[in-house]
């Protein structure tokens, strides 16, 4: 399903002109925190409705980001999650 998203994510931007010239990997990454800037400044100003859509911004360029680069999203994020799960209560004494 993620894997889904993330070619449909894709191809929406590209539908939609944002791969007409080269995009640096490193611009995609600051698009993606600019999204979670967003997020922040919503959740700051207590704007349930635009935090939730400043998430799901987020979601999808790492989604269309992935999609570029046929990255198998899904299995990573499986994968990393089986890793966490085996991980020490608060990983050994880190602060959060
Ligand atoms: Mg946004």
């Amino acid at each position: 399903m993620i894997n889904k998203l993330c070619k449909e994510a894709h191809e929406i931007a590209i539908s939609k002109g944002w791969y007409d010239e080269p995009i640096e990997t490193g611009t995609k990454i600051a698009l993606i925190h600019s999204e979670v800037s967003e997020a922040l400044e919503a959740d700051r100003k207590g704007d349930k409705e635009n935090f939730v859509e400043e998430l799901a911004d987020v979601c999808i360029r790492v989604f269309d980001l992935c999609g570029s680069q046929d990255i198998d999203l899904e299995k990573a994020i499986l994968t990393k999650m089986e890793k966490n799960r085996g991980r020490s209560y608060k990983h050994g004494g880190k602060a959060y």
